[in-house]
């Protein structure tokens, strides 16, 4: 299953966990699971499901790196060392995770924001929440 958080070797060989509030970690292996699941019904080149690794406020709610194959998403916002650090008291909402997910996969077909990635975001969302149902709620 692998559905933990991931880990990236970085220059030096030192191993350094993306960044995820406890509380999230339920929500955070659910959408792993349905992230590599919606890949491979649409046979996008999804290699890495991450949380965002610099979640700060007013940042973007997702990436979509069409090199390494990764997508980080926002679970929840972090405000800056030098604002002390602490995680935000609420998490994003399931219905804003599922949309960021949807939004970065369709970048794997269409790199842009036209109509085409529009169309296809609206397609993998729904795929998304109809396989939902189907998770386990835990
Ligand atoms: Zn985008």
């Amino acid at each position: 299953m692998g559905a933990r958080p991931s880990l990236r070797v970085l220059h030096g060989g030192v191993v350094n966990p993306a960044p995820l509030h406890p509380d999230d970690r339920a929500l955070f292996q659910l959408m792993h699971m349905l992230a590599f699941a919606a890949a491979a019904h649409f046979n996008l080149p999804l290699r890495e499901f991450e949380p965002k690794r610099r979640p700060s406020p007013g940042g973007a709610y997702g990436l979509c790196n069409l090199t390494s194959g990764t997508v980080s998403i926002l679970f929840r916002c972090k405000h800056s060392a030098r604002e002390g650090g602490a995680w935000f008291r609420s998490p994003s909402t399931k219905r804003e995770v599922v949309e960021t997910v949807a939004h970065e996969l369709a970048h794997f077909r269409d790199a842009g924001h036209g109509v085409e990635h529009k169309a296809f975001t609206t397609e993998i969302r729904a795929w998304l929440e109809a396989a939902s149902l189907y998770a386990p709620s835990k």
